[in-house]
């Protein structure tokens, strides 16, 4: 019971990359680089198990970016025509490469990472993409003319990838869609059509990750927009029951997201976020199994994961890793208590 894991991204050592940067720059480069991701990946496998986490992930350390790691392997795209686009609904600025002819995925994506991962870990494994609605808010459109289409021709990429995946021995497939809150009629009407492509044939769990964003200033002046109970998620949530995904990561840990919202996701399970990634400030145990006795108000216990709220890779490396035995700590304590 209460199995648990993270959202998906983890700093960078310093050696390996800059520090506390969403899109950092590699320290080193060829067969170096290389060697430093393959011993990034396993430092924070082994660290996340002596944490105590029971699903794992690679950490995202081979990849610069949650979005471009993936489209750095897609065709179709022109990385050199980069046009300013005002994304998540203008909420941050970014120059963005553009999408010039049929997409195809060149070959396999993340297969050095997934693979190593699986060699090192006896845990299930999770491996985190970004999805379809995401990527298509992330680059500009000269080829296809459609969101939709686009959006379908991405998932379709991704399928390739996701599938596999699953052959490398991936547990769990968890697609990233910040956008989903932000585009929530978007959402029901095209979105999740986009993510069931993108999860087409696969026997392995499959999850969604949606939420509020990083700790970055963008997102945390947005958040203090949207008023003292955050009701988005209301819009979307019954569209996501009926899904055919598995699961749902939602953040909770200081979270304006009302708990109670959690019980429109009936069937699914619930990757609860009971660690902020937008403080610095380590939670004690007793805070985690307090956020997670608030889910069970909701959610089945057994449909309960305790979770990170969103990828931890621009935080302070020592902080991540207090914050993950925060996570298993806290875990413990729950399974003693509600058990
Ligand atoms: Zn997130």
């Amino acid at each position: 019971m209460f199995e648990t894991t993270i959202a998906g991204s983890l700093p960078k050592p310093g050696w390996l990359a800059e520090t506390h940067k969403l899109w950092p720059r590699w320290k080193l480069e060829g067969e170096a680089l290389a060697e430093g991701k393959r011993d990034a990946t396993v430092l924070w496998l082994k660290a996340q198990e002596a944490a105590g986490i029971d699903i794992v992930t690679e950490g995202e350390q081979s990849r610069q970016h949650f979005v471009h790691g993936f489209l750095e392997a897609v065709d179709g795209i022109d990385f050199a025509r980069k046009v300013e686009l005002g994304i998540r609904n203008n909420r941050y600025k970014a120059m963005v490469p553009t999408v010039v002819a049929p997409l195809r995925l060149k070959g396999r994506v993340h297969a050095t990472e997934a693979q190593l991962a699986r060699a090192n870990t006896k845990r299930k494994l999770k491996f985190t993409l970004p999805g379809p609605m995401t990527i298509v808010d992330t680059i500009a459109d000269s080829h296809y003319g459609d969101r939709v289409k686009m959006a379908m021709a991405f998932a379709e990429c991704l399928n390739r990838e996701a599938r596999a995946l699953e052959a490398d021995g991936v547990d769990v497939i968890q697609f990233d869609e910040p956008a989903f809150n932000v585009y929530m009629d978007d959402v029901k009407r095209w979105g999740i059509d986009a993510l069931h492509r993108a999860i087409d044939g696969l026997k392995s769990k499959t999850a969604v990750h949606i939420c509020y964003g990083y700790g970055i200033k963008a997102n945390l002046d947005w958040k203090q927009t949207l008023g003292s109970e955050w009701r988005q998620y209301e819009e979307i949530f019954p569209a996501l029951a009926k899904s055919r995904l598995d699961q749902v990561s939602v953040e909770c840990a200081h979270s304006h997201v009302p708990v109670s919202l959690l019980r429109l996701l009936e069937g699914k399970d619930v990757l609860v976020g009971v660690i902020d990634v937008a403080s610095d400030e380590v939670e004690t145990a007793e805070e985690v199994a307090a956020v997670i006795g608030e889910a069970m108000k909701h959610v089945p216990k057994e449909r309960i994961q305790p979770c990170t709220n969103c990828g931890m890779a621009p935080m302070d490396r020592a902080i991540a890793q207090a914050k993950l035995e925060a996570l298993g700590a806290g875990a413990r304590l729950a399974r003693e208590r509600f058990a």
